[in-house]
Protein backbone atom coordinates (compact mmCIF):
# COMPACT_ATOMS: atom_id res chain seq x y z
CA UNK A 1 0.00 0.00 0.00
CA UNK A 2 1.48 3.51 -1.25
CA UNK A 3 1.74 5.95 1.72
CA UNK A 4 -0.55 8.61 0.62
CA UNK A 5 1.73 11.06 2.10
CA UNK A 6 5.07 10.55 0.42
CA UNK A 7 4.58 7.79 -2.03
CA UNK A 8 6.95 4.95 -0.64
CA UNK A 9 6.12 1.80 -1.12
CA UNK A 10 6.77 -0.19 1.59
CA UNK A 11 4.33 0.89 4.11
CA UNK A 12 4.17 -1.92 7.62
CA UNK A 13 0.94 -2.75 9.21
CA UNK A 14 1.13 -2.19 13.03
CA UNK A 15 -2.50 -3.24 13.80
CA UNK A 16 -5.43 -5.02 12.54
CA UNK A 17 -8.86 -5.44 13.29
CA UNK A 18 -12.46 -5.75 12.53
CA UNK A 19 -14.71 -3.43 12.62
CA UNK A 20 -17.57 -3.05 15.02
CA UNK A 21 -19.82 -5.18 12.77
CA UNK A 22 -17.50 -7.04 11.35
CA UNK A 23 -17.51 -6.15 7.86
CA UNK A 24 -14.23 -5.03 7.18
CA UNK A 25 -10.79 -5.12 8.48
CA UNK A 26 -9.40 -1.43 9.64
CA UNK A 27 -5.34 -1.77 9.37
CA UNK A 28 -3.33 0.72 10.95
CA UNK A 29 -0.42 1.73 8.79
CA UNK A 30 2.75 3.45 9.28
CA UNK A 31 5.25 4.72 6.44
CA UNK A 32 9.44 3.92 7.52
CA UNK A 33 10.61 6.65 5.18
CA UNK A 34 8.45 9.66 6.03
CA UNK A 35 6.60 8.25 9.68
CA UNK A 36 3.24 8.87 8.23
CA UNK A 37 0.12 6.92 9.51
CA UNK A 38 -3.01 5.90 7.75
CA UNK A 39 -5.61 3.74 8.07
CA UNK A 40 -7.26 1.20 5.30
CA UNK A 41 -10.18 -0.94 5.14
CA UNK A 42 -9.94 -4.05 3.51
CA UNK A 43 -13.84 -5.05 2.96
CA UNK A 44 -15.69 -7.51 0.28
CA UNK A 45 -16.63 -6.66 -2.93
CA UNK A 46 -18.92 -8.73 -5.00
CA UNK A 47 -17.74 -7.45 -7.95
CA UNK A 48 -16.03 -4.82 -10.36
CA UNK A 49 -18.12 -1.61 -11.01
CA UNK A 50 -17.66 0.35 -13.76
CA UNK A 51 -19.03 3.90 -13.57
CA UNK A 52 -20.21 5.28 -17.17
CA UNK A 53 -19.42 9.47 -16.87
CA UNK A 54 -21.66 12.10 -18.30
CA UNK A 55 -18.94 12.09 -21.43
CA UNK A 56 -19.67 8.32 -22.04
CA UNK A 57 -16.21 7.40 -21.03
CA UNK A 58 -16.13 4.25 -18.58
CA UNK A 59 -13.35 3.81 -15.65
CA UNK A 60 -13.46 1.31 -12.90
CA UNK A 61 -15.58 2.58 -9.35
CA UNK A 62 -13.75 4.17 -7.12
CA UNK A 63 -14.58 3.62 -3.62
CA UNK A 64 -12.00 6.17 -2.14
CA UNK A 65 -13.27 9.01 -4.33
CA UNK A 66 -16.60 8.68 -3.41
CA UNK A 67 -15.61 8.95 0.04
CA UNK A 68 -13.45 11.79 -0.28
CA UNK A 69 -16.00 13.37 -2.00
CA UNK A 70 -18.47 12.75 0.86
CA UNK A 71 -16.08 13.88 3.60
CA UNK A 72 -15.74 17.32 1.46
CA UNK A 73 -19.30 17.62 2.19
CA UNK A 74 -18.96 16.21 5.92
CA UNK A 75 -16.37 18.88 7.21
CA UNK A 76 -16.38 20.32 10.29
CA UNK A 77 -19.65 18.67 10.64
CA UNK A 78 -19.49 15.90 13.91
CA UNK A 79 -20.76 12.53 12.31
CA UNK A 80 -19.29 9.55 13.68
CA UNK A 81 -16.75 7.79 10.97
CA UNK A 82 -18.42 4.74 12.00
CA UNK A 83 -22.10 6.15 10.43
CA UNK A 84 -20.11 7.55 7.79
CA UNK A 85 -18.74 4.48 7.03
CA UNK A 86 -22.19 2.39 7.04
CA UNK A 87 -23.20 4.68 5.13
CA UNK A 88 -20.94 4.30 2.01
CA UNK A 89 -20.67 0.54 2.65
CA UNK A 90 -24.48 0.61 1.99
CA UNK A 91 -24.23 2.75 -1.46
CA UNK A 92 -21.97 0.16 -2.34
CA UNK A 93 -24.08 -2.49 -1.93
CA UNK A 94 -26.89 -0.89 -3.17
CA UNK A 95 -24.48 -0.18 -6.76
CA UNK A 96 -23.38 -3.98 -6.87
CA UNK A 97 -27.15 -5.66 -6.14
CA UNK A 98 -28.93 -3.31 -8.47
CA UNK A 99 -26.95 -2.91 -11.54
CA UNK A 100 -26.03 -5.01 -13.97
CA UNK A 101 -23.42 -3.50 -15.88
CA UNK A 102 -22.43 0.15 -15.86
CA UNK A 103 -23.29 2.79 -13.82
CA UNK A 104 -24.01 6.30 -14.31
CA UNK A 105 -22.41 8.80 -12.62
CA UNK A 106 -26.36 9.99 -11.95
CA UNK A 107 -27.62 7.04 -10.18
CA UNK A 108 -24.23 7.10 -7.55
CA UNK A 109 -24.63 10.75 -6.63
CA UNK A 110 -28.75 9.79 -6.03
CA UNK A 111 -27.97 7.02 -3.50
CA UNK A 112 -25.12 9.11 -1.62
CA UNK A 113 -27.56 12.31 -1.14
CA UNK A 114 -30.48 9.81 0.07
CA UNK A 115 -27.64 8.84 3.01
CA UNK A 116 -26.03 11.47 3.36
CA UNK A 117 -29.52 13.45 3.93
CA UNK A 118 -29.81 10.60 6.78
CA UNK A 119 -26.92 11.81 8.24
CA UNK A 120 -26.86 15.74 8.43
CA UNK A 121 -28.72 17.99 6.68
CA UNK A 122 -25.70 20.56 6.40
CA UNK A 123 -23.28 17.87 4.08
CA UNK A 124 -26.91 16.71 2.38
CA UNK A 125 -27.16 20.23 1.11
CA UNK A 126 -23.32 20.84 0.31
CA UNK A 127 -23.54 17.65 -1.45
CA UNK A 128 -26.30 18.34 -3.22
CA UNK A 129 -25.09 21.77 -4.93
CA UNK A 130 -21.96 20.72 -6.23
CA UNK A 131 -23.64 16.95 -7.41
CA UNK A 132 -26.58 19.09 -8.98
CA UNK A 133 -24.09 22.02 -10.14
CA UNK A 134 -26.31 24.97 -8.93
CA UNK A 135 -25.92 27.76 -10.59
CA UNK A 136 -28.15 30.14 -8.91
CA UNK A 137 -29.51 31.15 -5.26
CA UNK A 138 -32.89 29.37 -6.19
CA UNK A 139 -31.76 26.04 -6.62
CA UNK A 140 -30.37 26.28 -3.41
CA UNK A 141 -33.55 27.72 -2.12
CA UNK A 142 -35.77 24.74 -3.90
CA UNK A 143 -33.20 22.01 -2.05
CA UNK A 144 -33.62 23.57 1.22
CA UNK A 145 -37.48 24.04 0.92
CA UNK A 146 -37.11 20.32 -0.33
CA UNK A 147 -35.82 19.36 3.06
CA UNK A 148 -38.19 21.41 5.12
CA UNK A 149 -41.39 19.98 3.83
CA UNK A 150 -40.11 16.36 4.13
CA UNK A 151 -41.72 14.15 6.99
CA UNK A 152 -39.26 12.25 8.21
CA UNK A 153 -39.63 9.10 6.61
CA UNK A 154 -38.84 6.40 9.53
CA UNK A 155 -38.82 6.87 13.29
CA UNK A 156 -35.75 9.14 13.82
CA UNK A 157 -32.45 7.05 15.73
CA UNK A 158 -31.22 10.18 17.45
CA UNK A 159 -33.05 13.07 18.55
CA UNK A 160 -33.59 15.33 15.18
CA UNK A 161 -33.37 19.47 16.41
CA UNK A 162 -36.83 21.06 17.02
CA UNK A 163 -37.87 22.82 13.79
CA UNK A 164 -38.34 26.66 14.70
CA UNK A 165 -41.85 26.67 14.05
CA UNK A 166 -42.80 23.64 16.07
CA UNK A 167 -44.70 24.27 19.22
CA UNK A 168 -42.50 25.02 22.58
CA UNK A 169 -43.10 21.75 24.69
ZN1 LIG B 1 5.58 8.11 3.66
Amino acid sequence: MRCPYCGGLDTQVKDSRPTDDSSSIRRRRICPDCGGRFTTFERVQLRELMVVKKNGRRAPFDRDKLVRSVQVALRKRSVEPERVERMINGVVRQLESQTDGDIPTERIGELVMEGLKALDDVAYVRFASVYRNFREARDFNAIVGELEAEPDPLPAREPRRQRRDAPAS
